[in-house]
């Protein structure tokens, strides 16, 4: 009936609901920032949960559009924050399935302009995708007369902190080229700091590209299926048993949706319970994609649950 309102979606996910939903699934994927940590601190008894679900058997992904880090960094950061037994294959960044998706996808044989941090450009490289971009500009080089790689076939964006009008205007001209591949980590829109503040996220600048370029770009991070297919045929994750849970709708619950899996939104990131019954309570049907199946407060509420199905199975 056009105009209906829906009202399932957003359920409180405590007691029986959360053990049966531990129950069911098999796998979970987690977002990092704003889930299982903030900035520096992680989220309190986010490390114990996933050392929980990992002794429950549970195969556990983290899945972040961060992609300002390689994965040997992000190893590091878990380890700083108290998260034990993490091991490379569970963490997926944007970079590293843009460096898969240009190396087993795209097959490109040709040189990739990068726009991005260091993890973005050390995962190309590990993955032996090949990248300009990184190299000091001649000095006084204008848009007028700085050099172009006639070897560039691919431009990746992803955040770059360090973006100046010469990197767009470059990126701009190799995309001209209506074969050269055109692609971004992300499309956060923007991304909260410390003490209130926030930046421009990646979508920001992929925007100005696509205004530029007149044409669209290929999103490889969430809420594309692309991260999730990674994992699908590394490890042979069934949707029907995997659950996501997140902090942003627009990204990590719609990256759910679009991948078949239930999802989790939790409370202590970016969106918001009001933003999500907004969206569950809407006439749209379009905003249906962002409704969580399930809210928490934090990752934490899922402790009592882990901790009394380790009491009712000691040899867990
Ligand atoms: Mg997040």
């Amino acid at each position: 009936m056009a105009g209906a309102m829906r009202r399932h979606g957003c359920r409180r996910l405590l007691g029986t609901h959360l053990k049966d939903l531990l129950y069911t699934k098999h796998c979970v994927l987690f977002d990092c920032d704003g889930v299982i940590w903030n900035d520096e601190k992680a989220v309190v008894g986010a490390p114990e949960v996933v050392s929980l679900l990992k002794k429950h058997g549970k195969s556990v992904f983290f899945v972040t559009n961060n992609c300002t880090r390689p994965r040997d960094s992000y190893l590091h950061k878990f380890s700083r924050l108290g998260f034990s037994e993490i091991v490379q294959s569970d963490v997926l960044s944007s970079a590293y399935c843009s460096a898969v998706y240009l190396r087993d996808v795209a097959k490109v044989q040709d040189k990739v302009y990068v726009i991005g941090c260091d993890g973005v450009y050390t995962e190309l490289h590990e993955a032996g995708v090949p990248v300009v971009g990184k190299e000091p500009d001649v000095p006084g080089a204008t848009i007028y007369d700085c050099p172009l790689d006639s070897d560039v076939k691919a431009v990746l964006v992803g955040y770059d902190d360090k973006l100046n009008f010469l990197k767009l205007a470059k990126a701009c001209c190799y995309l001209q080229d209506p074969d050269c591949l055109f692609l971004a980590t992300d499309r956060d829109p923007w991304h909260p700091r410390p003490r209130g503040r926030v930046s421009p996220g990646t979508g920001s600048l992929v925007a100005a590209l696509e205004t530029a370029a007149g044409r669209k770009a290929t999103v490889i991070g969430k809420p594309s299926r692309f991260m999730f297919e990674c994992i699908a045929s590394q490890f042979g994750v069934d949707p029907a048993h995997t659950v996501m849970v997140g902090d942003r709708l627009e990204t990590d619950i719609l990256f759910g949706w679009n991948c078949g899996v239930d999802t989790v939104l939790t409370l202590t990131g970016v969106s918001t319970l009001e933003q999500a019954q907004g969206y569950r309570d809407s006439p749209a049907p379009e905003e249906a994609a962002c409704v969580p199946n399930y809210v928490v407060d934090t990752v934490a509420d899922f402790l009592p649950a882990l901790n009394e199905e380790r009491k009712e199975n000691p040899a867990n």
